[in-house]
């Protein structure tokens, strides 16, 4: 077999094409690899598919292919192009490539796989290409997959905000809660934030949203009642955001009770905020010691802890009426606790019963959204050098989207 003949099988490379020229160069470790094709055959014009025949060549392009046992591979051709009588001269589409490519779709699909494993300095190291040329090809499958997207619907929504950056600024998520995909992402946590994602949504696609999860905030609530027919029924403050604000709660008591006792050196409460935070299954090993001790003394921080405890059982009741039941008990504690923290955090939730306890007629398991905020989380921690807010909203479609990132091949 002529080396021409293996580069054509290696490089996937199909009929008319042929390998004309290789050339090999040991000292960069690359090999440069010219593909041609006969002069008489007629081209499809790109935009109606009829057969016409050759009218010229576009100069010379490169792609970098799949690397052949690790040197680096460069695919030359010359684009054929075609004069179709009703669209003009074209340039014909190539089976390894999308027109405007540096790279070949082999190349591509390779590089989408690493970037979903590692981050964009280290898929640039390994794929040797530059950190702009990594980010590229992530950003063209984003818009691949953005595009190719089907309009489906999403039957259990949940809204969140995340904050960028430093200060105040955040974004609003909405993600699929069965899929859990990210499926919209917008600027800020205004109404007009999630009115966004309500707008681009058919009638049929709004009408089929059964349920949606988030947490007490007026502009998410009035945006959601605007649009969704019965949203009153279907708006769930869902366990995680509501434990969040118990958490605060719980955290606020801590503080301003380990400052008193400092003031008499009293220093039982130092280095205890994340003890009191986790629930109390998910307490690691290694302070299961130190924490029973600060349990049985009798600090304000302890029964607040207890308290945001006895509000978790909230959701592991099966009926709503029971549900309520305990919520009342809950309540009344709560409420008696003489810690202001504990007790305002009560009355919201007070104020709010009838939306926390439309869990009990769409239990959204939050399951789903933590783990698609600690995944966004390691997005945002990643060395990914992000330069602005559009490359971490690309990233997080990229790696939450749910999207189909390859390039179709031919
Ligand atoms: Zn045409």
């Amino acid at each position: 077999m002529r080396d021409t003949e293996l580069y054509r099988y290696l490089l996937g490379i199909e009929e008319p094409w042929k390998v004309s020229k290789v050339e090999l160069d040991l000292a960069n470790q690359r090999v440069d690899v010219w593909v041609d094709h006969p002069q008489d055959l007629s081209w499809p014009c790109p935009e109606c598919g009829n057969k016409v025949s050759l009218y010229d060549h576009a100069p010379e392009r490169v792609w970098r292919h799949l690397d052949s046992c690790q040197f680096k591979t460069f695919l030359h051709a010359r684009p054929p192009r075609v004069n179709c009588r009703e669209h003009g001269v074209r340039q014909v589409g190539l089976p390894w490539a999308d027109a405007k490519a540096r790279f070949t779709l082999l190349f591509e699909r390779l590089a989408i796989d690493v970037l979903r494993e590692s981050d964009i300095l280290g898929a640039a190291r390994i794929l040797r290409i530059s950190w702009d040329e990594a980010w590229h090809i992530l950003e063209r499958a984003v818009d691949r997959g953005l595009a190719a997207k089907e309009k489906r619907i999403c039957p259990r929504i949940g809204v969140d905000e995340k904050s960028v950056g430093k200060g105040h600024s955040y974004m609003t998520l909405v993600c699929d809660v069965e899929t859990a995909t990210v499926e919209y992402i917008a600027e800020d946590r205004k109404q007009t934030s999630l009115d966004g994602y309500f707008e681009i949504l058919s009638d049929e696609q709004k009408e089929g949203i059964e349920a949606v999860a988030m947490d007490i905030w007026d502009p998410y609530l009035a945006s959601v009642k605007a649009h969704l027919p019965q949203a009153e029924e279907k708006i769930v403050f869902d366990r995680y955001h509501l434990m969040t604000h118990m958490g605060k709660a719980v955290d606020t008591v801590r503080k301003k009770e380990h400052r008193s006792l400092k003031e008499k050196g009293d220093e039982t409460l130092s280095g205890s905020k994340y003890l009191w935070l986790y629930a109390e299954e998910n307490l690691p090993e290694k302070h299961e010691e130190r924490f029973a001790v600060l349990r049985a003394m009798q600090l304000k921080t302890a029964r607040a802890w207890a308290i945001k405890e006895s509000l978790r059982d909230l959701w592991s009741y099966t009926r709503r009426g029971w549900a309520h039941q305990h919520f009342k008990q809950w309540y009344f504690w709560a409420t008696h606790s003489r810690l202001k923290p504990v007790i305002e955090t009560a009355r919201m939730l007070r104020r709010h019963l009838y939306n926390v306890l439309t869990y009990f007629i769409h239990p959204i398991t939050n399951a789903v959204a933590e783990g698609l905020n600690s995944k966004i989380q390691t997005i945002k921690k990643m060395a990914y050098g992000f330069r602005n807010r559009e490359h971490f909203k690309t990233a997080i479609y990229f790696h939450c989207g749910g999207l189909q990132l390859y390039p179709a091949t031919h």
